[in-house]
């Protein structure tokens, strides 16, 4: 393929996601021009679609598919605290049964519009390794394992992305340091479950002095310490319907939007939801709509670049956003029925757009 024009379609460009109403130019697997207006000569009517960086869901556990629902009638202690349902779960099925499930739940998150998602792996080297196998040819998995004990550490930093923890209780505070300690030497990724529960005090804090690459939840934090965590630049990753879904409550986005923390979303346990992100983003949408009424274009836009612009930085992916000279990695959505008439395009991405808005998606140029 060696030039394409899409023309007649709404462009998400750069960082900030800015809207460009024009055509986009792809020429051998790079973004050539990008420009207002029609282009002359052939090109494709996208008849007044979008054009957007693809989702990065950045937190999953996608091994749990194979026991979805299981948390009906469980308060989340018992659904994914030590020993709980899911883990008794996982234990009871086969391996083959495993990747069977986690294909499927990849497969899904393709249709969906992400190429990538950050997965916290648990059952140690072997966890890791299931998920390696499993893997898709369209969505990198970005894994981070859990050492059943310290002396796991060295084979799981060496076979995953990075270390995953389910909490900070996890280990001792000797253990947590050293692992800390290994896991940056190895320049390897670091993140932690924080604050899910309201038992959770200081935890951000605590989380912090361990320098992680981002923690996860932050379902119970305060303002003081999303100040915090804007200080440190360290981003956290939101899962607002898995822990409304698991009654912990709703995480406070907006403290993170009035601190300008950075922040990404994740979809977290696939036992408890399907990982959508436009799912995700409308459920998430709704609850900083719910703790401010005053959210507007501003914020949507700023939701938006969570789950799309943010975490390539993190995760150092191979794309970047849409821009001239960039890699030709996004999706096309059609104006469907849904998203017609939006007085604020950022919003009404955030609140409507579904998977079955989705034409096409690009990844260097080509169409998966
Ligand atoms: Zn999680």
């Amino acid at each position: 393929m060696a030039k394409q024009v899409l023309s007649n379609v709404t462009i998400l460009e750069g960082e900030e996601l800015e809207l460009v109403q024009g055509y986009l130019v792809v020429r051998d697997g790079s973004i050539e021009k990008i420009s207002e207006g029609s282009p002359s000569g052939r090109a494709i009517d996208l008849k007044g679609g979008f054009i957007l960086p693809p989702f990065v869901n950045a937190h999953t556990h996608v091994a749990d598919s194979v026991a979805k629902e299981l948390y009906l009638g469980r308060t989340q202690p018992r659904v994914v605290g030590p020993g709980g349902k899911k883990f008794r779960a996982l234990g009871s099925r086969s391996r083959s049964e495993l990747l069977a499930s986690i294909r499927a739940t990849l497969q899904d998150m393709f249709r969906t519009g992400t190429l990538a998602h950050c997965d916290f792996r648990e059952g140690g080297a072997k966890g890791v390794e299931l998920l390696r196998e499993a893997s898709h040819k369209a969505v990198k998995s970005i894994i981070m394992g859990r050492p059943f004990a310290l002396e796991e550490l060295n084979i799981v930093l060496i076979k995953s992305d990075g270390i995953g923890l389910p909490s900070l209780d996890a280990f001792d505070e000797g253990g947590l340091r050293s692992i800390a300690d290994q896991t940056k030497r190895a320049k390897k990724f670091l993140s932690f479950h924080v604050a899910e529960l309201t038992s959770a005090r200081d935890e951000v804090e605590r989380a912090l002095e361990l320098r992680p690459s981002f923690i996860v939840h932050a379902t119970h934090a305060n303002e003081e310490d999303f100040v915090s965590v804007q200080k440190n630049g360290v981003p956290v990753v939101f899962c607002p319907r898995a822990n409304s879904l698991l009654g912990v409550g709703v995480p406070p986005i907006h403290l993170a939007l009035a601190t300008n923390a950075r922040f990404c979303i994740g979809t977290d346990n696939a036992m408890v939801c399907q990982p959508n992100m436009f799912e995700e983003l409308s459920f998430a949408w709704a609850c900083i709509r719910r703790a401010n009424p005053a959210a507007g274009g501003e914020e949507a836009r700023k939701l938006l670049k969570a789950a799309t612009i943010e975490p390539l930085k993190l995760f150092n992916l191979p794309w970047g956003p849409i821009e001239e000279g960039g890699s030709a990695t996004f999706m096309v959505l059609t104006r469907g029925n849904n998203l017609t008439d939006l007085t604020n395009v950022h919003a009404g991405l955030v609140n409507r757009a579904r998977a079955d808005n989705i034409r096409a998606v690009y990844a260097s140029g080509k169409i998966l």
